[in-house]
C-alpha cells in the first residue's frame, strides 16, 4: 500500500502524525515524524521556547 506525497507527489509509505496527510521521505521529519508543513524542529530556527 502505497500513499502518495501532498507536497511533492512522490511515493509514500509515511503520514505526518500531525495533519495525517501523506509525506514522503524528503518531506516527513525525522525526529517528530511531521511533515514539512508541520515540523517544528529546524525550519523555524526563530520559534518561540516553551520556557
Ligand atoms: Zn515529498
Ligand atoms: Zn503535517
Ligand atoms: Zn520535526
Amino acid at each position: 500500500m502505497t500513499f502518495t506525497c501532498s507536497i511533492c507527489e512522490e511515493p509514500s509509505t509515511e503520514i505526518c502524525v500531525y495533519c495525517t496527510k501523506d509525506a514522503c521521505g524528503n518531506h516527513l521529519c525525522v525526529k517528530c515524524f511531521r511533515c514539512s508543513d508541520c515540523c517544528e524542529c529546524d525550519a523555524h530556527q526563530a520559534k518561540r521556547t516553551a520556557n
